[in-house]
């Protein structure tokens, strides 16, 4: 079938990805066919995302729990200050530039935490799963939806200066659980980049390895696929690629024990950055006018959009979302969370 005059033109756009090689007209073709899921769309998943909606991949979804804050703009290439300003969701903030950088493809923003409960909701139907999270728990949550779906996904981290990916391909290499479980400690990073920063270039390096790995896969180009574990440093300017085996007893992709996904080991209470904890709630949608209205007696600088509200009660700060999730500043006690959680936006 040759292709329509909107063909023609939607794909000039493409025309020096089309030129390499290793794509062509026809791995464009299936990339623009093709969809992918980042889950998280803070540093890495924005300049990620970036990347491939400007590749042309079909359909994008950017998933993300957080909110733009003005700490963010060092490194998260899709926001700006005006998202800082309005306090917007990251997946909404993400979705604004996204589609104005390809009106021509889908793009879809979704405000909501990863967990045991709507993985399948938020991962389902895509053919590719990225890693923008900043955790582990939800990189084995991912990890094991992957593995139980046949679903290939590629991890990518990046701290201070360092940054690793590595592109999973159940049944075929060796998956995350391989790596970082059964091991002393570590494998993977576990410092987090609340406590010792991160640098914009190590973002935007381990962001491109992860982007060029997805268009391998979504332009049916397996077999170019790096196969190894991929770590880098950009201040001492070392590079590493390790062979990483598969584990012959990886409780995921050997024994099928998919505990992230079966919800297992998600707390109620999660720690999210430095000095900050996640309240997660089983979905409830909040109308967050009233709610505003009812704490303008109690709490102070209370502001709401139409996605969140944020408020203070001296010396905590409280962003709620309208399915439930709190995210309080402050403190990293969980008793605490609860305690305010329940007495300022109901148990
Ligand atoms: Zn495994």
């Amino acid at each position: 079938m040759s292709p329509s005059p909107k063909d023609a033109i939607s794909f000039e756009g493409y025309s020096r990805q089309i030129l390499f090689l290793g794509i062509g007209e026809s791995g464009q073709r299936r990339i623009a066919s093709e969809s992918a899921v980042i889950v998280g769309c803070g540093a890495i998943g924005g300049a990620t995302a970036s990347l491939l909606a400007r590749a042309g991949v079909g359909r994008l979804r950017v998933i993300d729990r957080d909110f733009v804050e003005p700490s963010n703009l060092q490194r998260q290439s899709l926001f700006d200050e005006s998202h800082a300003r309005d306090f917007l969701p990251k997946a909404v903030a993400a979705r604004q530039t996204l589609c104005a950088i390809n009106s021509g493809i889908t793009i879809e923003g979704v405000v909501a935490d990863l967990t045991p409960e709507n993985a399948d909701d938020l991962l389902g139907g895509f053919a590719l799963v990225l890693d923008g999270t900043d955790n582990f728990e939800t990189r084995l949550l991912i990890n094991d939806y992957a593995v139980k779906n046949n679903r290939p996904w590629i991890y990518a981290a990046a701290v201070g200066s360092y940054g690793v990916t590595l592109t999973v391909r159940p049944g075929l290499t060796a998956c995350l659980a391989c790596f970082v479980e059964g091991q002393p400690s570590g494998a993977g990073i576990e410092e987090t980049c609340d406590t010792v920063g991160v640098l914009g270039p190590v973002v935007q390096l381990v962001s491109s390895l992860e982007s060029v790995e997805a268009l391998k896969l979504l332009a049916g180009r397996e077999d170019a696929l790096c196969g190894r574990l991929i770590s880098s440093d950009v201040w001492s300017g070392r590079f590493q690629s390790l062979e990483i085996a598969r584990n012959p007893g990886c409780r995921a992709c050997a024994r099928r024990e998919f505990s992230y996904l079966e919800g297992e080991l998600q707390p109620h209470v999660t720690m999210c950055g430095r000095d900050s904890v996640q309240i997660h709630e089983r979905s409830r949608r909040l109308d967050l006018q009233a709610l505003g209205a009812r704490l303008r007696s109690t709490a102070e600088s209370v502001r709401h959009n139409e996605f969140l509200l944020r408020f203070r009660v001296p010396p905590y700060e409280i962003t709620v979302f309208a399915d439930g999730r709190a995210i309080l500043k402050g403190s990293q006690d969980p008793a605490v969370a609860r305690s305010l959680y329940a007495r300022y936006i109901g148990a």
